[in-house]
């Protein structure tokens, strides 16, 4: 397709898988190699195709590949890619007025997004909003306010756990490469507990909660000491670390060892947050309620926007001028963020990723069965990822599998992305606009794409 006419996105977009070059083309491939003289290398790309137009279930590229979307942007154009609620609200303010910094001079859209998140967020009692940019600063924020709420330093988190980049979010990050490796010295104060990760508990499956909220209590009293604790820092399902859904009980059982030591918890919904997992969060799936709860990557349908919604007494704890940012809280991030909500509304989007999860859960779950290399099915809603193992070991993790996996479901049109603390798990985002059709043609294609790897590796 001709570099000069640019395809217009959103839900209009044409509803094709349309595969006309090699992946990527030979422009996008001209573009890489202008990227490589430009950007640093540590920025990568799962599938390096030049995006030209996105919208529905799509993403058309600079060479006119259309490519089913299961990421979603890594699972932040949940309510499709612009959005009709989301293009109009942020054009309009485009066109009002683009920055005053909130600190300067505030506008009410941003009062608007924060009355939204206290009323749907699942934390206890009175409560108040801060907007940020991005996933990282919401949570370095949350521990800002859990420090300056208590008056004690340290931070638990678990194992697979993913936080950012910053220097505080990457220590509270579990990976080391790519995520930390020669990045330190780190941040102090940050401890970790395992996981209940079911399908790799030592014990079983059935022990997991109850054994994870033992070692958790156990750090805490005895090599950390309660009364230093601020918080303990948990997803409620784990994002990087591979979609890890904790063992049954075990959120709440958190839950209940934090608040019998005075400890805040902390739910990191940057990933889960906003309607991706069936809920408007996945802390209600287990009926928890953190003291602070962050949100992001869904938040404003791709433009940059974070979150910390919190009990009111804990949230005022921080002296004024000790929160915000020059753009936190931007305006058109703001509008639309309020077009997400409506979107959600209007489309009853919260139905959809449940149907889109149980369509996903039962393809996958006949799949699993004629392929022992997949190891375990798990997720919630709109949020499911497969683990690949080898196929007569121990759970052994398959990484290289799931890359091949992946390779050839990029070269067939359908964008996936990989996850896991092994780097062995292949997750599935798409976005809540996506048709019945293309959900059902990706999830073919991604059959295929195990069978062929799975014989030619076997
Ligand atoms: C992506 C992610 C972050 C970091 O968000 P950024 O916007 O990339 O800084 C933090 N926590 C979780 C759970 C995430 O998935």
């Amino acid at each position: 397709m001709p570099g000069n006419s640019r395809p217009a996105g959103g839900p209009g977009l044409e509803q094709v898988r349309r595969i006309v070059t090699e992946i990527p083309g030979p422009r996008s491939r001209e573009l890489l190699a202008r990227q490589r003289g430009l950007v640093p290398a540590g920025v990568g790309a799962t599938l390096p195709v030049f995006v030209e137009a996105a919208g529905g279930g799509v993403i058309v590229d600079a060479d006119g590949n259309s490519f089913i979307d299961f990421g979603s942007g890594i699972a932040v154009t949940t309510v499709g890619n612009s959005a009709t609620a989301v293009a109009e609200r942020a054009a309009a303010q485009l066109r009002r007025f683009t920055h005053t910094c909130f600190l300067v001079n505030p506008y009410a859209s941003y009062l608007d997004v924060c009355q939204r998140l206290n009323e749907l967020a699942p934390v206890p009692g009175e409560k108040r909003t801060l907007l940020v940019n991005s996933g990282a600063e919401a949570v370095e924020n949350a521990v800002k306010i859990a420090r300056a709420a208590t008056g004690r330093p340290a931070v638990v988190v678990f194992d697979h756990a993913f936080h950012g980049r910053t220097l505080l979010t990457m220590t509270l990050t579990a990976k080391n490469r790519p995520y930390k490796h020669g990045f330190g010295p780190f941040a102090p104060e940050v401890h970790r507990a395992p996981m209940a990760y079911p399908y790799r508990w030592p014990t079983g499956p059935e022990h997991c909660a109850e054994e994870a909220a033992a070692a958790l209590a156990d750090l805490l009293d005895r090599q950390v000491g309660a009364d230093n604790v601020a918080a303990v820092l948990v997803e409620p399902i784990q994002g990087e670390g591979g979609f890890i859904v904790p063992a049954p009980g075990f959120l709440t059982q958190v839950a209940e060892i934090c608040r019998a030591r005075g400890i805040l918890l902390i739910a990191d919904e940057v990933q889960t947050g906003i309607a991706r997992t069936g809920r408007m969060f996945a802390c209600e799936h287990e009926g928890i309620r953190p003291d602070l709860v962050t949100t992001a990557k869904g938040l404003a349908g791709g433009l940059p926007l974070g979150a910390v919604t919190g009990r009111a007494e804990l949230m005022d704890a921080a002296p004024v001028g000790g929160l915000g940012g020059t753009f936190s809280g931007n305006p058109v991030a703001c509008e639309a963020a309020l077009g997400v909500f409506d979107e959600i509304e209007t489309h009853d989007l919260l139905e959809r990723a449940q149907a889109i999860g149980d369509v996903m859960h039962q393809r996958l779950a006949e799949l699993a069965r004629v392929h022992p290399a997949m190891g375990d099915v798990r997720g919630r809603g709109a949020m499911i990822a497969i683990e690949l193992v080898q196929p007569h070991g121990d759970r052994v993790p398959a990484p290289e599998l799931a890359a091949g996996i992946a390779r050839r479901c990029h070269a067939e049109g359908l964008l996936v992305l990989t996850a896991g603390s092994y780097g062995n798990v292949l997750r599935f985002l798409p976005p809540l606009s996506i048709s019945d059709t293309l959900l059902d043609e990706g999830l073919t294609l991604l059959g295929e794409a195990i069978a062929k790897e799975t014989a030619s590796a076997g």
